[in-house]
């Protein structure tokens, strides 16, 4: 394939990080369009605990949220779950994941993906600098938050963190785990928007009723 991406030197992983409340296929497209683009072996993803940007007091039980992205990553070889953030005591932070992936994947190069609303979210963490020492960040477009603010968040940034910060373009896919949650909550169709066993766990376990 002449339009593949070169192989690249060292061995590289993406890490998914999400509350998957519910997983989608805006998360799926994302996933492997970045994977393909930077040529990694594979894309873990990593279901949330108690997310500190999150203030939804109804988050769906760790398990289920675990269960709905083991469904959906089933049929991807290259992808796979993790539950070391659910695992974990406390608020999850992105930094103390990335370096616990690094003590596993030693002398890998790891890419933290997101959309572009999760990325300018992430810039304005404090000590951004040290998290871009750990990882390349993947910025993947997502219908409704452009990345025109982008260059703005990056000026205090030094180079070396700048480069480290990645845009792709993805097939958009206006789909949000929200409009699903209130989808299943008025009986509209959610059929599409997601893996099929991840809408039927949903109604077998009536999640997003109230
Ligand atoms: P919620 O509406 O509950 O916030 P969500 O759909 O935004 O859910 P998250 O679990 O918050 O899903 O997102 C996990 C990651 O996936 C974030 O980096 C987010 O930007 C990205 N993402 C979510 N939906 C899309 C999409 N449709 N296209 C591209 N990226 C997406
Ligand atoms: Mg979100």
């Amino acid at each position: 394939d002449i339009n593949k991406p070169a192989q690249p030197e060292k061995r590289r992983i993406g890490l998914m990080g999400g509350t998957f409340d519910p997983v989608h296929h805006g998360h799926l497209v994302a996933a492997e369009e970045a994977r393909y683009q930077f040529g990694m072996e594979k894309v873990i993803f990593i279901p949330a605990g108690k997310p500190p940007h999150k203030t939804r007091q109804d988050i769906s039980p760790p398990e289920h949220r675990l269960e709905m992205t083991r469904l959906a990553v089933s049929s991807n070889p290259h992808f796979t779950i993790s539950d070391l953030e659910m695992k974990r005591e406390g608020l999850s932070y992105t930094i103390d994941t990335v370096r616990a992936m690094k003590k596993v994947y030693a002398g890998w190069e790891i890419f933290f993906i997101t959309g572009s609303d999760a990325v300018l979210e992430i810039l304005t963490w404090k000590n951004v600098e040290g998290l871009l020492q750990e990882c390349f960040f993947i910025a993947a477009t997502r219908p409704g938050f452009n990345l025109e603010a982008l260059g703005h968040k990056l000026s205090h940034l030094s180079r070396e963190a700048v480069a480290k910060i990645k845009t792709i373009e993805v097939p958009a896919l206006a789909i949000s785990s929200t409009d699903i949650r209130h989808r299943v909550r008025e009986g509209r169709p959610i059929k599409y928007l997601l893996p099929e066993a991840v809408e039927k766990f949903i109604y077998q376990n009536k999640l997003y009723q109230i």
